[in-house]
């Protein structure tokens, strides 16, 4: 049963007095629910608590971390159908998409707990110690990862479980060795809510340090409290450029500067060369169409911004991916706020100077349903309009017509970071697509060769970040078994007796 409270260190509270509910926006009316913001004090009794497991858990063997995992997975499941429906109601998704993200973010926390069995993933080193080297000595060096400390989790609003609570941004932690308070994200604080149960049911279950996990109830206030806890050592983040990089400079304010992994905004250019277009103009406007829309759009590798070189079969293209996109059913978005966001961003693109809406379903829609576009403008005029840079959070997609591959280039090359790139090309193509290549490469965390953005592979050799602002530090990924390393810091011992060094680097 949801209670509306915050989860301490295991234990439900609600010392304060302010209250909230969340929103069904297919119904576009409050959830029953009520709940409560947490208080400065439930924070310090929670960051307190993390910091007391932090000396114990992380020194948890890995074996004991991989059960504690599973068994979150586990209880997840249990969960069953309760969780499905909260997170229905609290999200307007629908129930496929659920299961779908449940399966990811169980498949998450397993694949976790397996890279944890083995200490392999501390990339350990060994240089044995040359006592007789001339002129100095060397000394024995063994290197290894070890925790940073408590970790601040921002729930996403996009995906209220596989980037929430026990999601990909906890889960990598957890592994690592940190204890994590989570900021639930305040659309689906039920949904997060309900995970945070099953969490604390596997810490009973594993003999887990209790304060390991604690998720609080929240509005900014109570973020950036988190963020300016001396105790808290790193944060992840996902959502806005605007939320993270506030987040980023609080925390690079602080005495001690700390660490803020955020994966923000991204419109993911496409580029589509005319010899694509000329040979399968329309069966790329059909994939397209389905990339822009899924999700309603809500979907961080969402394609906004489509490239293209303009020839004879550029306008026919452009016509059909308009008249492939808004003949899709309009989707129903996450919340009102998310679809007011759209509609400000949409409009504000569409209006400036150059830019022409080909495309734009016209109907009377449900309140918080979202009108899908596709618009078009020159090259001359995007280079010339940061405004057109802008990601536009929602199922809406900018093409740019390009004169020549030079104005093409000199796109890509201007572009802000971005999370992926794609190019739809064909084999023996007119176009230089090494050039292309070379200039998205620089630009982007994924390259996609004639497929979509939309779809994240969860594997080792997936990277989902990319330059600022679509991260805040490309040298990580968000997804994946490698995100661990975002918590971790390398530690050398030099000259160490058996006894003393931790037991993966003795021997
Ligand atoms: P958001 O506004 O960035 O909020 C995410 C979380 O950060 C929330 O818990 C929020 O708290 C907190 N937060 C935001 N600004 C903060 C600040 N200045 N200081 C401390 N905490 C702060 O993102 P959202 O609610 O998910 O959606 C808003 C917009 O973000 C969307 O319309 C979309 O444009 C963009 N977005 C992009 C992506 C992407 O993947 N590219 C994903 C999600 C959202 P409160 O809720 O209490 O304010």
């Amino acid at each position: 049963m949801i209670t509306g409270k915050n989860c301490i260190a295991g234990e439900f509270s609600a010392n304060g007095e302010v209250e909230f509910k969340t929103i069904n926006p297919k119904l576009n009316k409050e959830n029953p629910t009520t709940f409560v913001e947490v208080t400065k004090e439930e924070i310090e009794k929670a960051v307190d608590a993390a910091w007391d497991a932090f000396k114990v858990y992380r020194s948890v063997p890995g074996k004991q971390r991989a059960a504690f995992l599973n068994a979150i997975a586990d209880e997840i499941q249990a969960l069953d159908q309760e969780l499905i429906d909260t997170y229905t109601k609290e999200s307007g998704l629908p129930e496929g998409r659920a299961i779908g993200e449940r399966g990811r973010t169980m498949n998450q926390l397993r694949s976790f707990a397996k890279l944890v069995e083995t200490e392999d993933w501390r990339s350990n080193t060994f240089d044995a110690a040359e006592p007789d080297r001339k002129p100095m000595p060397k000394e024995d060096l063994r290197k290894t990862m070890i925790p940073l400390g408590p970790v601040a989790v921002f729930g996403a609003s996009n995906f209220p479980l596989a980037y929430s609570t026990a999601g990909g941004d906890t889960a990598s932690a957890l592994a690592a060795g940190c204890p994590v308070i989570v900021k639930s994200h305040p659309m689906h604080a039920g949904t997060s809510e309900l995970v945070a149960s099953a969490i604390v049911k596997a810490v009973e279950k594993t003999g887990m340090p209790k304060g390991v996990f604690s998720s609080i109830n929240g509005g900014i206030q109570a973020g950036v409290d988190l963020v300016n806890h001396p105790k808290v050592k790193a944060v992840g983040f996902t959502g806005s450029i605007t939320g993270g990089r506030a987040l980023f400079d609080i925390a690079a304010k602080r005495e001690e500067p700390i660490p803020v992994f955020a994966e923000m905004g991204s419109i993911n250019p496409v580029i589509i060369t005319p010899d694509a277009i000329s040979k399968r103009g329309g069966e790329i406007a059909k994939t397209y169409a389905g990339s822009i829309t899924l999700g309603t759009g809500q979907f961080c590798t969402n394609p906004g911004l489509l490239l293209t070189i303009k020839n004879d079969h550029t306008e026919g293209f452009i016509a059909e991916l308009a008249k492939e996109t808004i003949a899709l059913d309009p989707q129903c978005m996450l919340h009102p706020n998310i679809k007011s966001g759209y509609e400000k961003k949409e409009a504000d693109v569409t209006s400036q100077s150059g830019v022409e809406v080909v495309g734009k379903v016209d109907a009377d829609l449900e309140p918080n349903y979202a009108a899908s576009a596709v618009a078009t403008v020159s090259g001359r005029e995007f280079l010339a309009n940061p405004k057109l840079h802008q990601e536009v959070f929602g199922p809406f997609s900018l093409v740019v017509q390009c004169k020549d591959d030079a104005e093409l280039l000199q796109i890509i090359e201007g572009l802000e970071g971005q999370l992926t790139g794609t190019l739809i090309a064909e084999e023996n193509d007119t176009i230089n697509l090494i050039e292309v290549v070379d200039a998205l490469q620089n630009r982007v965390g994924r390259i996609i060769y004639n497929g979509v953005p939309t779809g994240v592979e969860v594997c080792p050799s997936m990277q989902h970040g990319g330059p600022y602002p679509a991260s805040t530090d490309s040298r990580f990924t968000a997804v994946g078994v490698h995100a661990i390393n975002r918590w971790v810091r390398p530690v050398s011992y030099q000259s160490f007796p058996q006894s003393l060094l931790p037991e993966h680097l003795k021997g």
